[in-house]
């Protein structure tokens, strides 16, 4: 008899102790009563000896893995994320699992069969054969086929090649296929400054970070592949992150065609069926490079040699709800746990890096010269004040873009709001657009003509009347990228535009086709969200321009200035790839001193931004957790959050190294019917916020459980919502 501690798939801190009177081996996967029903649970202790204290402890009732699920180090790197961010162990480590494994399923994988062709084949090729049995068997004589290629090329069904199996023609196995590109492309000779960096990384061995800061097509992504290349050689695995689903195939696609080594992708588009053989894969070590999004961080490597996180400055690798990790930060501690280099990349690097790199702990690598060394983006300030705007659209900037297209190149248009109109307005009596449950306005959309709640997703039918005095003369207040879609196609009647925002695409397929368009031609216009602001090369893209500069300039995010930097590097990055550029933007404030980013070198930035945090004492030169409590009154909410600061203030004593920020109200006090309040800890530095927070959370749970009110913790938060 042993005993097992297990984690389960609910917001509780703590493993439940089960009794086990078979074998069972730590990480795999049982079946335990729990509350009312039976729950799957994953074994992350085994003991023998029975957990002490006055209870019951019921037995498991199926073990369903004879094999570990999760190993040693996966286990070690969930152990440490679940504390780190102080979020209930056993959602972290359901959170690695897919689906279906996560719900219990059987973890047998269902490989594809790989068809050969036998001796007895080969002597049946020379006899006389039907036309199509001729063709299949001609065709495995040079090379084994999988029964998917084999149903394209010949439209041979299961029932057919298994005729072919009675009869011992063909032989079959079950293999893993990894995706083969056809193209294989050239390798380029290294710039100097490349090759000094790959060779720095080829000699790096043991667990080392590098940031490697390169203006937009430096050739970081051709560094990327020459250390994998080699890192691989003999063997062992991979990670590449990218921030977002729309650029995992572009990356896969460049690995794949330059490695020798089997190249899967994982992101949240995918099927659960998908997600689910790309996992087995990983863990049979049949995939070697794993290029995904922010949770490929928890992928089941069992030889991890290297990982590279390109775009590292993103804030999509910051989950915002639920477990709120951030995949850089815990791509680092793997590494670190795995002994092994790790390459972090960007044209924009965050504060947070450039401030491991200034404390001395992190190595630096700098690419400053853009492959092609074509002259930079002419860059254009219009303010809107002082020029006439027609539906959004400065003047010039139209004459601008009427110019481009007259040469057949590409124009770029970035809105950072989606819908039509982000207020409607009654003229009459003042009636507005409120959201019922939010302190907020619900945004108009024409297309499917609904106001729209973008923070609780409320939805109510466009109102042709006021619906409070009936009046007609309701106002369309502020522009989305609906409107602006209308007010191009009016100027440019004869232009092809594409907007490319979440209500156009909700798939990653979609997403892949508009690119594909883009690159071929089929598109004069495209304007949308800060989505196509990374990472795509388009090469006759000749002017891009950012509508709405002065949204960043005036939130109250302290991480906005930063943010609208490293928006406007990569943006006049996408202005012409292959020639002089436009970069055009309206703005009120043309004289602010972060446009100087565009003339020069992005560290100058970093360091002008990294002096005001540093005065106004904010990360990464401090640490911060933002605690938050939700309650439907506003007064129980804010108690929770009160008592849990006294009750640590009085518990820990005077700390000067510790502050206290509220509570206060959220930005947005009232989200989907409930009033939300915010206590903010600021701490000198990661190490002594990391070590007062277990007794902080537990206070903050405490409060939470006593008055029936919802706390959540966001560590290292990324500004709220
Ligand atoms: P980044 O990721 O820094 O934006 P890329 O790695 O995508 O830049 O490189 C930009 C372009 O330059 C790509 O088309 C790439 O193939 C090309 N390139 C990169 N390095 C070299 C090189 N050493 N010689 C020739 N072309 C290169
Ligand atoms: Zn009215
Ligand atoms: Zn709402």
């Amino acid at each position: 008899m042993q005993w097992v501690s297990v984690a389960i798939n609910r917001p509780l801190a703590a493993w439940f102790d089960y009794s086990c009177d078979v074998p069972v081996e730590l990480g795999a996967r049982v079946m335990v009563p729990f509350g009312r029903g039976q729950v799957v649970g994953v074994v992350m202790r085994v003991h023998q000896q029975p957990p002490e204290g006055d209870f019951t402890v019921k037995s498991v009732t199926q073990v369903l893995d004879d094999k570990p699920l999760i190993n040693q180090e996966l286990q070690k790197l969930l152990a440490y994320a679940a504390r780190y961010y102080q979020h209930p162990a056993g959602e972290v480590v359901h959170a690695a699992l897919p689906v279906a494994l996560r719900k219990g399923a059987e973890n047998v994988r269902d490989l594809p069969r790989l068809f050969s062709l036998t001796d007895t084949g080969r002597t049946a090729l020379g006899g006389s054969l039907g036309e199509k049995q001729h063709q299949v068997l001609a065709t495995l004589a040079e090379r084994d086929m999988s029964a998917a290629e084999l149903r394209e090329a010949f439209k041979a069904n299961k029932a057919w090649l298994d005729d072919l199996l009675m009869r011992g023609w063909l032989s079959a196995r079950e293999c893993w296929q990894g995706v083969v590109e056809d193209e294989r492309s050239d390798v380029p000779q290294l710039s100097a400054e490349q090759d000094t960096i790959v060779t720095t990384l080829n000699n790096a061995k043991a667990f080392s970070v590098h940031l490697l800061d390169g203006v937009t097509g430096s050739g970081k992504t051709e560094v990327y592949l020459h250390w994998l290349d080699k890192l691989l050689e003999n063997g062992g695995q991979a990670l590449v992150l990218v921030p977002e689903i729309g650029l995992v195939n572009a990356m896969s696609s460049a690995l794949r065609a330059r490695l020798r080594h089997a190249v899967v992708t994982h992101h949240s588009g995918m099927t659960d069926k998908a997600r689910l053989d790309t996992w087995q894969a990983i863990a049979a070590g049949d995939a070697q490079v794993v290029v995904g999004t922010r949770s490929a961080i928890f992928s089941p490597f069992i030889d991890l040699r290297g990982i590279v996180v390109d775009e590292e400055h993103d804030q999509a690798y910051k989950q915002q709800d639920g477990f709120r990790y951030h995949a850089r930060d815990m791509a680092i501690v793997r590494a670190h746990n795995n002994n092994i280099p790790i390459v972090l990349g960007s044209a924009t690097p965050s504060l947070e890096s450039y401030h491991k790199v200034w404390q001395g702990g992190w190595q630096y690598h700098r690419l400053a010269e853009r492959i092609r060394a074509d002259a930079p983006a002419k860059i254009v300030m219009v303010n809107p004040q002082e020029g006439e705007l027609v539906g959004g659209l400065e003047k010039r900037l139209v004459r601008a873009m009427r110019a481009t297209l007259r040469e057949g190149k590409q124009v770029m248009l970035f809105l950072n709001r989606r819908g039509y109109a982000p207020l409607m307005y009654c003229a009459q009596c003042g009636w507005k657009s409120e959201c019922p449950a939010c302190d907020t306005t619900m945004t108009a959309h024409t297309h499917s003509r609904r106001l729209q709640c973008h923070h609780c997703g409320r939805q109510a039918p466009l109102p042709l009347q006021c619906p409070s005095c009936m009046s007609t003369e309701l106002l369309m207040l502020g522009m989305g990228t609906q409107r602006l879609e209308q007010a191009v196609n009016l100027h440019f009647p004869q232009a092809r535009v594409l907007r490319m925002d979440s209500d156009a695409f909700t798939t990653a397929k979609q997403f892949d086709e508009a690119v594909a368009k883009i690159h071929a031609g089929e598109v004069d216009i495209v304007l949308g969200t800060q989505w196509l602001s990374k990472g795509h090369h388009f090469a006759n893209l000749h002017l891009v321009a950012v509508v709405d500069v002065d949204q960043a300039l005036f939130s109250a995010d302290y991480r906005s200035e930063e943010r609208l930097a490293q928006l406007l590097v990569q943006v006049a990055g996408r202005a012409g790839r292959e020639s002089q550029g436009e970069v055009w933007l309206q703005t009120t404030q043309p004289q602010h001193p972060v446009f100087s980013v565009l003339h020069t070198p992005y560290i100058d930035q970093a360091k002008r931004l990294y002096a005001q945090r540093r005065e106004s004492g904010l990360p990464p030169l401090t640490a911060q957790a933002l605690l938050m409590s939700t309650h439907r009154d506003g007064a129980r909410a804010a108690q929770a959050l009160q008592w849990t600061r006294s009750g640590v203030e009085q518990a820990l004593g005077r700390d000067e190294a510790l502050r206290w920020l509220g509570p206060a109200p959220a930005l947005m006090p009232r989200k989907d019917g409930k009033q939300r309040q915010q206590l903010l800890l600021q701490a000198s530095d990661k190490k002594h916020l990391q070590r007062n927070l277990p007794e902080i959370i537990a206070w903050l749970n405490a409060q939470g459980q006593a008055l029936g009110v919802r706390v959540m913790v966001d560590v290292d938060p990324q500004g709220s919502d």
